[in-house]
């Protein structure tokens, strides 16, 4: 596979240029295998970009595969589509999945939207926003903090006890940069007194499964927003499972809910009337296959669009 970067040279002409009219396609250079071979190619406006959540979406719940959506994934690397992985995952999380799914010319949104995991990077070289969240933890009223058991609460153990994560995933799922996800031993109205000192510090909390995670703020889908403008996108689709996932699903030009057995089903969502916004019989990876090969042949995209030497 060509692997595509930035070209530094094509940026140094426009600054250089600056009367120069920015072009509306973005200039890469294509290193071709192992020749050492590059050349230039212009990669006009994204036919599709595809925004998915990762567990229970693309990835069975159970058996951690997504093999059954590999004609989709190919499929749509042959159009010229991108792929940006959406989760709640860290960037430590999904760096390694985003290279076996060869999705790493793609950034990553991690940690719910609160961040995103740049094309090609390793991190997010982002570590003040969780050192600042972990600052304001520490000068919450004792009364309200003691009742709160965050990740940077326990040790590795204690993190893969409470997840049910190996001992080596659940290094990677402490490894923060963005948010804090949480245990709450208090009574509601200790909550809600923790949370209102928390929201004069700019800090937001929502739940999910087990966990009360504290972030900043930022959504799936204020990450979708800016990656699909700086991308210059056609049409967006989203696919999720979950609650986590529903201001992207309703954002995106196309919205798809995959079925997951193991999880409770998501509510009427606005743009579901208009068939905006579909939901999948098969579970997991097996929906997504069969919902993105259904929304390609839809859009009649097809291959060797978007790639002109
Ligand atoms: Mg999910």
């Amino acid at each position: 596979m060509p692997t595509a970067m930035p070209d530094p040279e094509q940026r140094g002409a426009n600054s250089a240029h600056p009367g120069h009219r920015a072009p509306v396609y973005t200039a890469f250079r294509l290193r071709v295998g192992n020749t050492g071979h590059t050349m230039m190619a212009m990669i006009a406006d994204l036919p599709l970009l595809v925004f998915t959540d990762i567990d229970g979406t693309l990835i069975d719940h159970d058996t951690y595969r997504w093999d059954a959506a590999a004609p989709a994934l190919r499929k749509l690397r042959d159009i010229g589509a991108g792929v940006v992985l959406a989760s709640s995952k860290t960037a430590a999380e999904i760096v390694e999945l985003r290279d076996a799914l060869d999705l790493t010319r793609w950034p990553a949104i991690v940690e719910n939207g609160g961040g995103v995991l740049a094309a090609g990077a390793q991190t997010t070289d982002d570590t003040a926003r969780y050192a600042e969240l972990r600052a304001i933890l520490a000068k919450t009223p004792p009364a309200l903090r003691t009742h709160y058991r965050g990740f940077g609460d326990m040790d590795v153990s204690q993190i893969a006890a409470v997840t049910g994560l190996s001992h080596e995933a659940a290094a990677l799922a402490a490894h923060r940069d963005y948010s804090e996800p949480g245990l709450w031993s208090g009574t509601d109205t200790q909550r809600d007194h923790f949370l209102d000192f928390l929201a004069s510090h700019s800090i937001s909390a929502r739940e999910g499964g087990r966990f009360l995670t504290l972030s900043f703020g930022g959504t799936k889908a204020d990450r979708m927003i800016e990656i699909t403008s700086q991308y210059q996108a056609k049409h967006t689709v989203a696919l999720g499972d979950a609650p986590n996932d529903i201001e992207m699903l309703e954002a995106a030009d196309f919205g798809i809910v995959v079925a997951n057995p193991h999880s409770a089903t998501l509510p009427p969502l606005s743009g579901e009337d208009s068939g905006k916004i579909i939901r999948t019989t098969a579970r997991g990876p097996d929906g997504w296959n069969i919902a993105m090969l259904d929304l390609i042949a839809r859009l009649e995209l097809k291959e060797g669009r978007t790639l002109h030497g």
